[in-house]
Formats: structure tokens, sequence, C-alpha cells
């Protein structure tokens, strides 16, 4: 039904090695925007939206006749690692960042549908091939979607994939509902009162409480561990009182966690017993000692870098399902959706819109996501291209 896309593989793959040259981490990636700002211009799209959530862009192609909006989504950012397979001809210029996470070859692909679209437009609809900055952070999609731009371009199908080291070359990862985690860390900051070291027992001190609350965490990890339970606390930092003040028992302390789920009301539900953990030791510590909440321990909780979990709808499904055979890839139903979390759950999210994320297998043998040796395979760009292009022109526009 859809004829191969054309696109110009030497010139993607070039583009894929400019990319991977010159990195740049979350909210930083102004000179990533304008290369391939300056990749689109070329092609002539009917427009380009520029600044979308800062410095995001996005090409928009008009079809033959009127139709479904398409939105194509790849991510402009790079991650805070240090590049170490140092053989590469296109090895990272920038000290201590690298493409390690893909995005560079996420980016190729929707640039190479720019050039299929260019050498011919798709027969209805409107396709918009989105570049989002700060996937890595969580923030990027929200500030996308947030932005008064993304009226212009909300789409009624929203598509993303995900190169995914060990799985087989080419092969085509999916499922209906769930596919990534939804993942939030959590700040606790537990407010108390510091003494002089030879008077502990005068403090209002924190550590009263961590070991109960970093024990309640490790709890939830270990009552996760089988596929139908999953559910995971990792400490990412903790702290109480400062070095070198040997003279002081510590007041104060911090417990960070990231807290993963396989569903977003799980999550919730995970978080409030944190919250209800954390308060109820808190009042008996000030019980047994006499204290209130003004003059005893108290805490906040703050949520950093929430991603809520793709949920992809079963019609886009379907449509990968029938790119994958039509472009003669291996089709996987996943059974459990993938641990991390991705910001594109944003898209798939909002009201009106069937959204789907998939993963595209990069090979058995090689280093995982965030590997400081990790690489995006380049023989993987046309198949990108050829499942989206082919997802594109199988929506049934009068639905
Ligand atoms: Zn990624």
């Amino acid at each position: 039904m859809t004829d191969q896309p054309q696109i110009d593989v030497d010139r993607l793959t070039a583009f894929r090695h400019e990319l991977h040259t010159h990195p740049e981490v979350s909210g930083d990636e102004h000179n990533t925007s304008a290369r391939v700002h300056e990749f689109l211009k070329n092609l002539q799209p009917d427009e380009i939206v520029t600044g979308l959530g800062g410095v995001g862009l996005a090409a928009i192609f008009k079809g033959k006749s009127e139709g479904k909006r398409v939105l194509v989504r790849a991510e402009l950012d790079a991650l805070p690692i240090h590049e170490t397979n140092t053989d590469l001809p296109y090895k990272s210029q920038c000290d201590g960042v690298g493409h390690k996470c893909g995005h560079d070859g996420h980016m190729t692909m929707i640039a190479g549908l720019a050039q299929a679209y260019s050498a011919e437009r798709p027969e209805r609809g409107e396709v918009v091939l989105l570049f989002q900055p700060a996937e890595e952070t969580g923030k990027g999609a929200a500030e996308v979607c947030n932005d008064e731009k993304f009226e212009s371009i909300r789409p009624d199908y929203a598509f993303s994939l995900h190169n995914i080291p060990g799985a087989k070359m080419g092969s085509i990862l999916c499922k209906e509902g769930a596919f990534s985690s939804s993942v939030e860390s959590m700040v606790i900051k537990i407010k108390g009162q510091t003494s002089h070291a030879a008077e502990p027992q005068h403090a209002v001190a924190a550590s009263s409480i961590m070991p109960q609350i970093m024990s309640y965490m490790e709890e939830i990890s270990a009552a996760g561990s089988t596929e139908d339970t999953f559910q995971r606390a990792a400490l990412t930092w903790a702290t109480a009182g400062g070095p070198n003040s040997y003279g002081t028992q510590a007041g104060s302390g911090e417990l960070h966690y990231t807290l993963r789920t396989r569903e977003p009301e799980k999550l919730a539900a995970l978080w409030d017993g944190v919250v209800k953990k954390v308060n109820g030791e808190i009042k008996a510590y000030n019980e047994t000692h006499g204290l209130t909440e003004k003059n005893g321990l108290s805490a906040t909780f703050e949520s950093v870098e929430p991603f809520m979990a793709n949920m992809n709808h079963p019609e886009a499904v379907e449509l990968v399902k029938k790119a994958a055979q039509a472009n003669a890839l291996e089709y996987v139903d996943m059974k459990l959706p993938n641990d991390w979390g991705e910001d594109f759950g944003y898209f798939t999210n909002l009201e009106g819109v069937k959204g789907v994320m998939f993963g595209l297998g990069s090979g058995k043998d090689t280093p995982p996501l965030h590997h400081e040796q990790y690489d995006f395979p380049d023989e993987l760009i046309p198949k990108g291209v050829g499942v989206f292009h082919h997802m594109v022109a199988s929506i049934d526009h009068d639905m």
C-alpha cells in the first residue's frame, strides 16, 4: 500500500555522525537545535515551528488532502557521560558529554522522514516532526505540551521509538497499555535540631528516624521483586549534618529516592505510603519525646523528574505491528513494560491522542543505554524511517 520512503542514507548517516560529535546535555541543546533546523530548512517543509518548550522545534509537512495530524517525536539531548570509545572517527568533541542513549539516531530517523516527505508529501492529513529538548531530565515533553505554540501542532496520533540494546538488531518491541515505567524521584527533607556532640541526647536528630525510613524503602523493593508486584525504591542520595562538624550532633537530614512502578496509579499509592510512613515515624518520635511539629521533627516532600508511563493505544499498536511486517522486521509482543521511564508518556496521556512508543532492537552484542561506550548503530536508520513512514501512511483518516 505504501511505497518505500525516498531517503538519502549516506546523507543521514553523515548527519548522525555530526550530531554525535557535538552532543549537548538537557536544556542546553542550542547548537543541536540549530543543526536540525538547518537540515530541515533545506527540505522545505510547509512550516517550521521553533522555540517549543525552549529550544524544541517541529517541521510540518501538509498532506495532499485533509485528514488527521500525526506527530513523530525525537529527543535533542545527550547525557553528561564522557565517551570512552575514542576509536570512533566521529567521537564526541565535548568533554564529559556523549550521545549515550542513541538520541542522535532517533533525530536522524525523524530527519529521514523529513527527506521522505520533502520528496513526496503524505497522502492525507499533516505530519509534524518534533525534536523535543530535555528528555533525560523528564522536563522536555511537559514543557513542549504546555507551550502555547503546541496548540497549533496538537496531534490526533503521536509516535516515538527508542533503540533497545540487548534486543535483536532491527526487531520491533511493543505492547498495548504501559510501555515504560512510571518513575518519580522523591526528596525527603527532615528538619530537626542540632546539639553539642557531647550531648546527642539533647538533639532532635533526623538520624533517629532515617534508618526506619531506609529499611521501609528496602522493603518496597523486596516486596516488588516479582513481575506481578514490580515496584522499586532506589536510594540516590542521603545526608545529615555536615562534613568536618565533629563537635555537632546532626539535626536535619535528607533522603533522595527514585520510585518506580509499572502503572501511574501504583506509583501514586507508593508515594502516599512513603509519606505516611515518614509522618508516622515523626509523630511517634515527637510523642515519645514530648515534642510537637514546631519544636520536634518535621518533614517536607518534593517531587523531582517525574516520568509518566507511556500508555500505548491499541489502534496505534496495530499500526506498529503492520509496519513491522511491511518492513520485514520481527515483531516482539512484550509481556511487561520496560523498567525505565520516558517522558514521551506525557504525549500518550494527552486527552484525545492515540499514542504509541515502541522499541527498535539495536543488537545483542552492544553496551547498554547510558554506558560510556554505547553508540547508536547506523544500520537502524532506514529501518526506523521505514516503520514510521508505513505507520503514518496506514492511519485511517475517516475514523
Ligand atoms: Zn533515551
